[in-house]
C-alpha cells in the first residue's frame, strides 16, 4: 500500500520548524508495513497545494497531509482538497459542539473564525481531537484515501494513534511486519565491510541492507518485510548468517548493544576481572565500562596515570623506560599492564598510552599514535595505532579499541 506524506505549512519551506510530524508519521507508517514512498511539503497556496494533492491521487493509495486545519484564512487544506473531489464543505455540529466546549471549559470565549474549523467535507469521517480544537478528517475516494491531520504535533500524534492506524487497518487489512536489526562491528572501515559485503548489497531485495558509519564502529542494519514477525526473522536470519560468516570477529553486538556491554558480558560470563592504567584515555574506559549495573562483578579498578611521575611512582614504570622508550611506547603500555593487573590482582591488565593532540607530537611520534597493553593469562599482547582525528575523537577511538581488545582477548580464554 503507497503512502505520501504531505507537510503543508510556509513555515517548512522558510525553515523555520523542523517537520518532525513526516519523521514521525513516516516511522509509524512503515512499522505497519505501509511503504511511504513519498514526501512532500509545500506552502499554504491553493494553487500549488492542489497539484500536490492531485499528484498524490495519481501515485498513492493513502495520502495523509499534516497542518492547515485552523481557524486562519491561511488554513487551507480541507478546501483543496473538498474542491479537488468535487464536494462542498458543510458546518459539522458535533464538531462546532466539540470546539465551543473546549473554549467554554477553558472559560475562554470561542473566536468566530473557530467556526471554520467545524466546516467539512460532506462525506467524510470527522477524527475527534482531544488535545486541541481542530478536527482531522478522512475522505474515501474510490479505494483511495484522504487523512487530514492538524499540525501540532502532540494533536496529529494522538488522533494517528487513535484514530487513523486502527482505520487503516479496518480499512485495508495487515500489511505485514517491518523488522529491522542493526549489526554492531568494529575494525573495519565502510568501504571494506561494502567490499565484504558487495554481492549481498547489490543484489539485495529482502532485507535491505544499509551500512552507516558511527564513531569508530559500522553498523549493517538488515531490514525485512514479512506477513509475520517469524517470517521477516527468518528472513534477516538468513543474511544475518551469511555476513557472520563474512564478517563474524567484527561483529560485537546487535541492535542497542554498545562494546561496553558487550565485553562486560564477555568479562562476566568468564568470571574475569580486569584493571586499568589510562594516560591519554583519562579513565574513559574505565568510565565506559562502570556505565553498566552490575559492572563491580569485573571492574576492579584504575589508575589515571596522566603524568610520567604517576606512571612511575603509582603504577611501577622504571624510569629508565620511560626515559629511554618514552610514555608513549610500547614499552610502556605492556609495562602498564602488566603492573596494573598484578597491584590489582585482576586476571587481566590493560594500560593505554598515547598521544591525544593537538600538542605533544614529537619526531616519530605523531598526534593520534597510541599504544595498548593487554595482560592476561594468555600473555601480554600489545597493539599499536595511528588514529586520526580531533582530541575528543582519538581518545573516543582509543576506547572504542581498548574495549575491542580486551573483549577478544576474554573470549579467548576458555
Ligand atoms: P493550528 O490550529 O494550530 O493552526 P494547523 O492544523 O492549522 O494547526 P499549522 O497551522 O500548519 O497546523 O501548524 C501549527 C503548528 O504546528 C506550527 O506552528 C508548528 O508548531 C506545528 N507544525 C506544523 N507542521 C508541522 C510539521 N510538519 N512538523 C512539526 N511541527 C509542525
Ligand atoms: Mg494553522
Amino acid at each position: 500500500m503507497i503512502v505520501e506524506l504531505i507537510s503543508t505549512g510556509t513555515e517548512l519551506l522558510l525553515g523555520q520548524i523542523s517537520n518532525t510530524n513526516a519523521v514521525w508519521l513516516a516511522q509509524q507508517l512503515n512499522a505497519m508495513g505501509y511503504d511511504v514512498l513519498y514526501q512532500t511539503t509545500v506552502g499554504d497556496n491553493r494553487e500549488r497545494m492542489q497539484a500536490v494533492f492531485r499528484n498524490a491521487m495519481d501515485r498513492a493509495d493513502v495520502i495523509i497531509t499534516s497542518g492547515g486545519l485552523g481557524p486562519t484564512q491561511g488554513d487551507i487544506t480541507k478546501e483543496v482538497s473538498a474542491a479537488l473531489l468535487g464536494r462542498s464543505l458543510a458546518l459539522h455540529p458535533p464538531s462546532l459542539e466539540r470546539i465551543e466546549q473546549y473554549f467554554s471549559t477553558r472559560k475562554m470565549p470561542m473566536p468566530p473564525n473557530n467556526i471554520r474549523q467545524a466546516m467539512i467535507s460532506t462525506d467524510a469521517i470527522v477524527l475527534d481531537n482531544e488535545r486541541g480544537t481542530a478536527p482531522g478528517v478522512i475522505l474515501e475516494h474510490g479505494a483511495k484515501t484522504i487523512v487530514h491531520l492538524p499540525g501540532p504535533p502532540r494533536e496529529l500524534e494522538w488522533m494517528f494513534s487513535q484514530q487513523v492506524g486502527p482505520y487503516l487497518i479496518r480499512r485495508y487489512g495487515s500489511q505485514g511486519v517491518i523488522l529491522s536489526r542493526v549489526l554492531r562491528m568494529y575494525g573495519l572501515g565502510e568501504s571494506s565491510v561494502e567490499e565484504k559485503l558487495h554481492d549481498l548489497v547489490k543484489h539485495q531485495i529482502s532485507p535491505t541492507i544499509a551500512l552507516l558509519a558511527k564513531a569508530a564502529e559500522i553498523h549493517v542494519r538488515l531490514t525485512a518485510k514479512g506477513s509475520s514477525e517469524i517470517q521477516a526473522k527468518a528472513v534477516i536470519a538468513t543474511v544475518e548468517n551469511e555476513i557472520r560468516q563474512r564478517l563474524g570477529h567484527q561483529i560485537f553486538g546487535v541492535d542497542d548493544e554498545n562494546l561496553e556491554m558487550a565485553t562486560g558480558e564477555a568479562l562476566a560470563a568468564r568470571q574475569l576481572t580486569v584493571a586499568l592504567a589510562e594516560s591519554c584515555t583519562g579513565g574513559l574506559v574505565t568510565s565506559r565500562l562502570t556505565d553498566l549495573p552490575g559492572s563491580s562483578a569485573y571492574v576492579i579498578g584504575a589508575i589515571v596515570c596522566y603524568s610520567n611521575d604517576i606512571k612511575e611512582h603509582m603504577v611501577g614504570v622504571p624510569s629508565e623506560m620511560l626515559a629511554d622508550h618514552g610514555a608513549v611506547s610500547g614499552e610502556t603500555a605492556e609495562c602498564m599492564a602488566r603492573n596494573i593487573r598484578q597491584k590489582f590482582g585482576s586476571h587481566i591488565g590493560v594500560g593505554i598510552t598515547g598521544i591525544a593532540g593537538p600538542g605533544g607530537a614529537t619526531a616519530g611520534k605523531p598526534v593520534g599514535l597510541v599504544y595498548i597493553g593487554i595482560d592476561g593469562p594468555l600473555g601480554c599482547r600489545l597493539f599499536r595505532f595511528n588514529f586520526s582525528g580531533e582530541r575528543q575523537f582519538i581518545k573516543q577511538r582509543t576506547s572504542q579499541a581498548a574495549l575491542f581488545e580486551l573483549r577478544r582477548y576474554a573470549l579467548e580464554i576458555h
